[in-house]
């Protein structure tokens, strides 16, 4: 039997709130078939294009961005929540299912015309990635792709980030 990515991927129900099914991806980081199989797949899509940068978002997107910015030999970005990173930045609201959220980076991470790898472990209703590839573009850089895990097509994201030109990959996708 094959393994599927989704096998590796566990469900916590009302976490952080009540009602709430958590996509749980440390079940996939803690075995070595399945968060190699992840990287791969990942990645594939992507064969034989350039990247200068990979960004990852807060905080599963720093696992998997790490994890690529080493395979495709090239430096790694974090996107965090206000206040969190030490140097000079810029940052980007967004909205929250209650209120607003900011997001930052460091301005001196990317430069005019570089070529980045969005990745994050969920796209939900896409508005995290969106305030990340604002960021990445008020940079002068230039998204290639945008790379989930997790699609969870009831929400939207994919057609947000789709309507301002992305090309998006998710290996698997939860509905209901
Ligand atoms: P969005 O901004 O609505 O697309 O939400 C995506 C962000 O929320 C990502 O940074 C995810 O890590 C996080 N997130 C939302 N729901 C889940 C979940 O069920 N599992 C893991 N992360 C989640």
């Amino acid at each position: 039997m094959s393994i599927n990515i989704k096998d590796y991927i566990r469900t916590i129900p009302d976490f952080p709130h009540e009602g709430i099914m958590f996509r749980d991806v440390t079940t996939l980081f803690l075995d070595p078939r399945g968060f190699r199989m992840a990287i791969d797949q990942l990645l594939h899509p992507y064969a034989g294009k350039r990247f200068d940068k990979v960004v990852g978002l807060e905080a599963r997107g720093f696992i998997l961005g790490g994890a690529i910015a080493h395979q495709l030999s090239v430096g790694f970005v974090p996107i965090r929540k206000a206040g969190k990173l030490p140097g000079q930045t810029i940052a980007q609201d967004y909205k929250l299912e209650y209120g607003e959220a900011t997001m930052e980076i460091h301005d001196d991470s990317l430069s005019a015309g570089e070529k980045v790898l969005l990745v994050d472990d969920l796209l939900a209703t896409g508005g995290t990635a969106e305030a990340g590839i604002k960021l990445i573009e008020k940079l002068g850089a230039e998204v290639i792709g945008c790379a989930f895990i997790i699609d969870l097509p009831d929400l939207g994201g994919r057609a947000v980030l789709e309507k301002l030109g992305m090309d998006v990959h998710a290996l698997t996708s939860f509905s209901g």
